[in-house]
């Protein structure tokens, strides 16, 4: 991955440039908001609020108007105000300062899994299942596992950002649709299946009240 880096404070930027050198990542510094807007095309975004020229949310909105190149702002506001603005203007995720390069890259890569196409990854891994999303085939320790449809959209969708709990309305309005109104015990009548099928209830866990998600079983 090929990231830019927008950060004015050479302190935080080249530790953070090395860090991620660590991990793969090659960044490119600038730092400045006109270096920014002026950089070539690159696979993700690091963006400093509070910068030198251009305020960081200015430079947010006019990066997204000009493409949707996924957009992590970095900052040492901890304004909520910020937050929810750049989120608004379309930043994929919001750090606030200080964090750890570790921290950063686990961001970077759930962004990266949110935001790119699905057609790019026909395949997705998670520890020992794996969902074939051309051949809607899914496999468990290699073995064919048999889905209903919508137990693989189900599967599919958890599967999107494992760790991360998606809402029972969420989940009813994208695999049945915002019109079903049917039996409240619908979702969970194939939750309950889908962890049979995958021989281990672990691989969904049920957060009362509020959803479902995913967790990946050894
Ligand atoms: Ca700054």
């Amino acid at each position: 991955m090929r990231v830019l880096l927008v950060e004015d404070d050479e302190s935080i930027a080249e530790p953070l440039v090395d860090g991620l050198a660590r991990y793969g990542i090659v960044a490119d510094h600038v730092a400045t908001g006109a270096a920014a807007l002026a950089a070539p095309p690159t696979d993700m975004v690091l963006l400093d609020l509070g910068l030198p020229d251009i305020d960081g949310i200015e430079v947010c909105r006019r990066l997204r108007r000009d493409g949707d190149i996924p957009l992590i702002m970095l900052t040492a506001r901890g304004d909520e105000t910020d937050r929810v603005l750049g989120l608004e203007l379309g930043a994929d995720d919001y750090l606030p300062k200080p964090f750890s390069v570790r921290e950063l890259v686990a961001r970077m890569r759930a962004v990266d899994r949110r935001t790119r196409p699905s057609a790019e990854v026909p395949v997705r891994t998670h520890g020992p299942l794996s969902i074939d999303t051309r051949t809607r085939e899914v496999r468990l320790h290699r073995i064919p596992v048999s889905l209903s449809p919508k137990e693989y959209d189900l599967l599919l969708l958890l599967a999107a950002d494992p760790g991360a709990v998606v809402a029972r309305r969420h989940i009813l309005d994208t695999i049945w649709g915002p019109s079903f109104f049917g039996p409240g015990k619908t979702l969970d009548f194939h939750v309950a299946s889908l962890r049979r099928k995958l021989g281990d209830a672990g691989w969904i866990e049920n957060r009362r009240g509020v959803g479902f998600r995913l967790v990946v079983q050894a």
